[in-house]
């Protein structure tokens, strides 16, 4: 069987929180938040490496934290200034011989596995698969003082994981740093990978604020 890496990003410093435990660290349906994240996708690809990305100064924290929890095994390595860095140091830590690489954004703790899944099988047949899911509110563009509505039926919000042949994101990741790299697909896209769309799942958000905590708490329950 090909040989799977997993790069999970929880790099950033999550200000939107309020709370001076970083969110990808409180506890969520009895576990942290990363660690539910890490669990599913060793559930979901047994035998993958799994690389944990996280701030410098969060790493003995985390340490700490996995001990006293039963998390699947990972190695942790040290993020980077912008997302971009962060992704970047994970896949230096993936042993070469990986195939297939998935990047996924820690604080989505609520993927499935069937997603995971879906997604990997779907990357054998491309360079790169990203999950996306329809727009349900308007959304109107800021053009100086006045705004205009943009089609929403033409409009899909992105998901994690993104997966890709482990040779087209390595390559896309040589690329110089750009402010328009808001995930790995605009890397590998930029870098003239193509880019194919599966359907995401609804709840497979960004835990960003305390009432998104809420809201997993309860649907966890
Ligand atoms: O900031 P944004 O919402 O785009 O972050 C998406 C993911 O990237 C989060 O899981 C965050 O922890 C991670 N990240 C990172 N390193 C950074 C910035 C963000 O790993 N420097």
């Amino acid at each position: 069987m090909a040989k799977r890496g997993v790069i999970i990003v929880a790099g950033g410093s999550g200000r939107r929180m309020q709370s001076s435990l970083p969110k990808q660290f409180m506890i969520l349906g009895g576990e942290p938040v990363v660690a539910r994240t890490i669990n599913t996708f060793s559930e979901a690809l047994p035998g993958a490496d799994i690389v944990v990305v996280l701030p410098e100064e969060h790493i003995a924290l985390w340490k700490n934290l996995a001990a006293r929890f039963d998390v699947a095994a990972h190695r942790v390595v040290a993020g980077g200034k912008e997302r971009y860095d962060s992704v970047k140091a994970g896949i230096e830590a993936l042993p070469a011989e990986v195939e297939y690489i998935a990047v996924h954004d820690g604080v989505r703790a609520l993927v499935s596995k069937r997603l995971i899944l879906r997604a990997i099988l779907e990357v054998e047949k491309h360079d790169a698969v990203i999950p996306v899911v329809d727009v349900v509110d308007s959304i109107r563009r800021i053009v100086g003082d006045a705004s205009v509505i943009v089609p929403r039926s033409e409009l899909r919000a992105v998901q994690t994981p993104q997966v890709f042949r482990a040779e087209v994101l390595r390559h896309a990741y040589t690329l110089p740093y750009d402010a328009g790299f808001t995930d790995d697909a605009s890397v590998v896209e930029a870098a003239g990978g193509s880019i194919t769309l599966i359907e995401g799942e609804r709840q497979n958000i960004k835990l960003t604020t305390p009432e998104d905590m809420a809201w997993a708490e309860n649907l966890l329950q």
